[in-house]
């Protein structure tokens, strides 16, 4: 060889393996052209490599050939190389050469041998990477776990911020039913033709995963979202060669959709989303796809937030009571008040509003109203004991209340506990919706009755108002929701107006005290009067007052009245 051939050779090998190591991947157009250059150089005119995973698989031609490079003259085969690796791989190299070409020289053939056992060494590592891969992010059966989803997140993450793309996951509805009805094997069959088929749908941009038995993750592109949905609803997938025996495979999916500009912190944000949607889609009896809702997410956090710092906020006191004065429209006394509960929470105040209904969804909301009737109970034993004189004060009791037996009995302990006069406690229930609660609202009002103490029908006119609730209920009092009173009298024949005139009149014809909450202004308390419903209560009068508030209107008692 010549001092400028070795040169060449020099900078080509080099060349080589410096695409064989690229840190960015394998550069296969470099290594081909390198390789190239080094086959001219020596006159060689084809090169191939075989990489087998054991002796047997070489037998059985069970294998990867690999040719970079081939003039079109390969005649003889002048040189080969054949690796045993450790584990049992075989790798071979040949060298074929044009038979007009010149003989390779010693020095030659040493320089040859040594690119192509650096090749072979090169593609045993690669090989070794590539089945370790397998093992990682493969199950084994050989469908991508869940880890390749994790790492196709994490390079879209990197690449398009997920955006454009949306994420799912998904279980085979009725899978069993299938394997029951054609068997194991062929349901194996059908398994993964639904597989290779919804992967084919997703293309090269998505993914799909298999997460553990016939449950799956997915990615992609959302110009793919009705062809994937599609496949998703239900597909006849065929269980013979012939395509003449086939099953309707359907999926049930929780899906998320990146929205535009959207942050996706980690890979957890996306199963945050989707694995509660997938769950909320199996149980789902109308739609089997459903898309997270941001929404309805933030409301179950909030939920989930509210009753589990319950307990310790009940027992650390940080429900408080606000009293609002329940007013006489005609004389200006305060005949009254509301307990109404609040809660100083982390510094902030939160409205009924926002915790009620959550602690409503069990059995929670029990114990705050007794914390509550506690609570009045000590005040109003306080005032006496001071020499205030006290009102009568409502406490509101859920409807979950009711199906306890011994309710009457809890309630007037709590009285007693405190020595309250019975006169002073008022409880406010709401309407109920089923025949057995009405049962046990009879039983319980006509019990409080026997007790002397009395009871209000909260909120009447909203829900499901119903008549028989007034007259086969021994009630004191009916409370009229603020939907019920009209905002002015501009219009007196307006349905507003001449239902709540009746409401009222038929509550007195029936002999029961009526309150109209909710009354702001002036021209509202007129209505009142005009309507003869004695008591109001309102933001005209009061705000529910924290107590030491209270505790002074209880001291002067008395309203200034419009004109
Ligand atoms: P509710 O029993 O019908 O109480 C009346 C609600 O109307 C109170 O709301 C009160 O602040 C509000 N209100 C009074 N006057 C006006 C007014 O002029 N204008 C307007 N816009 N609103 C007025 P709050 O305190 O937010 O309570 C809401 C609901 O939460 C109560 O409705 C009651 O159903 C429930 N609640 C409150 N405390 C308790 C409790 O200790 N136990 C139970 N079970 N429920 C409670
Ligand atoms: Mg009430
Ligand atoms: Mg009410």
């Amino acid at each position: 060889m010549t001092k400028e051939q070795r040169e060449e050779y020099y900078i080509h090998f080099e060349k080589l393996i410096d695409c064989m190591q690229d840190l960015n991947g394998f550069d296969h157009d470099g290594f081909r052209k390198a390789l190239a250059k080094l086959c001219e150089l020596f006159r060689v005119a084809k090169g191939v490599t075989e990489f087998y995973k054991s002796p047997f698989d070489e037998n059985h031609g069970q294998g990867e050939v690999l040719c970079d490079y081939d003039n079109g003259h390969a005649d003889v085969q002048v040189h080969q190389i054949r690796i045993n690796s450790d584990t049992g791989a075989v790798i071979i190299g040949t060298v074929y050469m044009d038979r007009n070409e010149k003989p390779l020289t010693d020095e030659e053939r040493e320089k040859v041998d040594l690119i192509f056992r650096t090749m072979l060494s090169f593609i045993a590592r690669r090989r070794l990477q590539k089945a370790v891969e397998g093992f990682v992010f493969n199950d084994e059966v050989g469908y991508p776990n869940s880890r390749a989803y994790m790492r196709f997140l994490m390079k879209m993450k990197a690449k398009c911020g997920l955006h454009g793309y949306t994420c799912g996951c998904f279980n085979l509805r009725h899978f069993g039913n299938i394997n029951r009805e054609i068997g194991r094997q062929l349901g194996d069959v059908v398994f993964k033709s639904y597989y290779m088929l919804l992967a084919e749908t997703v293309g090269d941009t998505g993914i799909v995963c298999r997460l553990g038995g016939d449950n799956f993750l997915l990615a992609f592109r959302n110009e793919l979202s009705s062809a994937v949905l599609d496949v998703l609803r239900g597909v006849p997938v065929a269980y013979d060669k012939k395509g003449e025996n086939r099953v309707e495979v359907s999926a049930s999916a929780g899906l998320f959709t990146v929205p535009d500009g959207f942050l996706v912190e980690s890979t957890e944000t996306i199963m945050d989303r989707i694995m509660p949607t997938a769950q909320a889609a199996r149980r789902d009896e109308a739609d089997h796809i459903l898309y997270f809702d941001e929404k309805m997410a933030k409301q179950k956090e909030h939920m989930i937030r509210v009753q589990r710092s319950f307990p310790a906020a009940l027992k650390k006191r940080e429900f408080r009571v606000y009293y609002q004065p329940k007013v006489d429209v005609f004389t200006g006394e305060m005949v009254g008040a509301e307990a109404l509960c609040r809660w100083f929470h982390k510094g902030k105040l939160v409205s009924p509003g926002e915790f009620i209904p959550v602690l409503e969804q069990n059995t929670d909301i029990c114990k705050l109203d007794f914390y509550m009737l506690d609570a009045v109970c000590r005040d109003i034993r306080r005032w006496m004991d001071e020499g205030k004189k006290p009102v009568r004060v409502s406490v509101n009791l859920s409807r979950k209340h009711l199906v306890d037996v011994d309710l009457l009995k809890h309630i007037m302990d709590v009285i007693e506990k405190h020595r309250v006069p019975h006169f002073y406690v008022e409880i406010e229930l709401t309407e109920t919706t089923t025949d057995v609660e009405f049962r046990d609202l009879r039983r319980v009002v006509n019990g409080l009755q026997a007790q002397g103490i009395c009871t209000a029908v909260d909120d009447f006119g909203v829900g499901y108002s119903s008549l028989n609730l007034i007259r086969e209920i021994p009630w004191n009092i009916l409370k009229i929701d603020r939907c019920f009173l009209p905002e002015d009298e501009k219009n007196k024949y307006s349905t507003t107006s001449l239902m709540y005139k009746h409401v009222v009149a038929m509550a007195h014809d029936i002999g029961l005290e009526c309150v109209t909450e909710g009354v702001e202004t002036v021209e509202q308390v007129d209505i009142l009067r005009k309507n003869h419903c004695d008591i109001a209560q309102g933001f005209y009068f009061d705000k529910p007052l924290p107590v030491e508030e209270f505790e002074q209107r209880l001291v002067n008692r008395r309203y200034e009245l419009p004109k």
